[in-house]
């Protein structure tokens, strides 16, 4: 067990899978979980096997009709008591959070109250389901109603484990679908404590179901007979595997995928703000971020005072054991660190500009911890791997632009489009750049705001579909028309 103070000792009592509102132990393969802090293992989960996929999908089957026919009043009733009982477990879900991510406390907390966001705004969406009614003229009535699609499958990925959760079981329980969730293998704990929460809470069994393991169960989910929708979060490359599994059951698809996010800094910009934005946008949670600023466009002008600034910010960033809340926690696993590291290697031997960090950090209190100190490549050209491809570490690369045009022209020049930021004093401008540039969301002269209210998603290979605010309903809707002859 991980020796911090703060980290539960419990947790070997928790179940490794719920199925139809029981716990299980995996009848698949055993699997570590270690602290990427320390590199001690501190428990065992035992990965679900097929059989038990199938198990959790027809325990959600069975319950559908059921959640379905709730009056809407009751079910927010549930979802409301839900978010109590997670804000409730604030403290503690955090710190399993943060130890199982390696994430700074400070941001585990914020990321379980997110989750407390998302349940209690979509227990408010319960009873507004509205549907319409259309002119047919003086014989006919056409009537929509909006049905729950099914039972949904929602696959997780480890750098945000509890909010992703949250943002998908939410709506979806909110509407009256039912749902089986598949954290990542890296980080199962939050799923399996605020399933249970939702039993307590009054979640009928076999609606909130959860089973852990590898890619091999989230394929077998996305693939099975049963499946009406899947929301998946995490790489481009298994998002394509996803769909293709989906296509199966002919199964609909919400893929928040990969970026390489573009902050375009302007001449006329507030550099002090942009430098904080740039800082946050991508040494947040050690840049494992999909929607993370990776890329800096910044205009000639400024872009040496500007990187002086943010230089000066990265080497000032603290490194420490996540429950102790530092600035930077350790990357998620030793594959990505690898991952990170190859990245930084190859742009070297390019002959690429690295002027800060670049290597990794060994911490005196924690020398087995795989942390990464906050990277800077400059003037990196457009068509250099590290430019193009998401690293999802804790680098950063520069782009130089001559004007507002030259800057929407190398923020365009990506196959990812997820979010932007754009820093300028000109706000019609930022404007016009808001409005051309191949985004899901834009931020002007601020980055990663906006909150849970405000809808997400990619364009291009950063994926297709909408969560959060009333948006985040759709995916879970069944829209049915009904004409009356009369
Ligand atoms: P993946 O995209 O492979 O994993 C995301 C989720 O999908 C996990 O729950 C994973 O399970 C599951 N999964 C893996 N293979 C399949 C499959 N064939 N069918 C269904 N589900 C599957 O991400 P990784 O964890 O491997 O990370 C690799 C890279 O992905 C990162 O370096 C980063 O670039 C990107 N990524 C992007 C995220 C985002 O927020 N958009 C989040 C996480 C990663 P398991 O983890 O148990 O294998």
């Amino acid at each position: 067990m991980t020796a911090h103070p703060l980290f539960p000792t419990d947790l070997d009592r928790l179940p490794h899978h719920l199925i139809d509102g029981a716990g299980h132990s995996g009848a698949g393969q055993p699997r570590a979980l270690i602290d990427p802090a320390t590199g001690e293992s501190y428990l065992s989960v035992v990965d679900a096997d097929p059989t038990q996929v199938g198990q959790a999908v027809a325990s959600a089957k069975g319950a559908l009709r059921g959640w379905a026919d709730t009056a809407p009043g009751a079910r927010a009733q549930v979802l409301f008591r839900l978010a109590d009982l997670i804000a409730g477990q604030a403290d503690r879900l955090a710190a399993v959070e943060s130890a199982n991510v390696g994430k700074p406390l400070s941001q585990a907390r914020r990321d379980v109250i997110r989750a407390v966001a998302y349940f209690r705004f979509y227990a408010g969406c319960c009873d507004k389901l509205n549907g319409d009614s259309i002119p047919l003229g003086p014989d006919q009535t056409a009537l929509t109603v909006l049905e729950p699609v099914g039972v949904t499958a929602h696959i997780l990925p480890w750098n945000y484990p509890i909010s992703t959760l949250a943002r998908g079981a939410a709506p979806a329980l909110a509407v009256g679908a039912t749902i089986v969730a598949k954290p990542s293998e890296l980080t199962p704990l939050s799923a399996i404590m605020v399933a249970q929460l939702a039993l307590e809470a009054g979640v009928p069994p076999g609606v909130f179901n959860v089973v852990c393991g590898a890619g091999d169960v989230g394929a077998a989910l996305a693939g099975h007979a049963d499946i009406a929708h899947v929301t998946f979060t995490g790489s481009t490359a298994t998002g394509r595997r996803v769909m293709q599994a989906a296509s199966a059951p002919v199964a609909g698809v919400t893929l928040e995928l990969g970026g390489k996010s573009p902050v375009v800094v302007l001449a006329d910009a507030d550099l002090g703000a942009a430098a904080d934005g740039v800082v946050r946008g991508i040494f947040f949670n050690a840049g494992q971020v999909c929607a993370a600023g990776a890329r800096l466009i910044c205009h000639r002008d400024v872009h040496e005072a500007l990187i002086e600034r943010v230089v000066e910010r990265a080497e000032a960033l603290t490194f420490g054991h996540p429950l102790d809340d530092p600035d930077l926690g350790p990357l998620v696993s030793a594959s990505q660190i690898a991952r990170v590291d190859g990245f930084v290697d190859r742009a070297r031997t390019a002959g690429l500009r690295c002027v800060t960090g670049g290597h990794r950090v060994r911490p005196d209190a924690l020398p087995n911890g795989l942390f990464y100190a906050p990277t800077i490549f400059t003037d990196v050209p457009a068509d250099s791997e590290i430019a193009r491809d998401e690293v999802f570490g804790p680098v950063l690369v520069t782009q130089i632009c001559e004007d507002a045009d030259h800057a929407l022209t190398l923020a365009n020049g990506s196959d990812f489009g997820l979010v932007a930021g754009i820093y300028t004093a000109d706000a019609s401008r930022a404007l016009q750049i808001a409005r051309r540039v191949e985004a899901g969301q834009v931020f002007v002269n601020g980055f990663l705001q906006g909150g849970d209210t405000v809808p997400f998603g990619g364009m291009k290979h950063s994926g297709i579909g909408r969560e959060k605010g009333l948006a985040g309903l759709a995916a879970y809707c069944a829209t049915k028309s009904i004409v009356l002859n009369h």
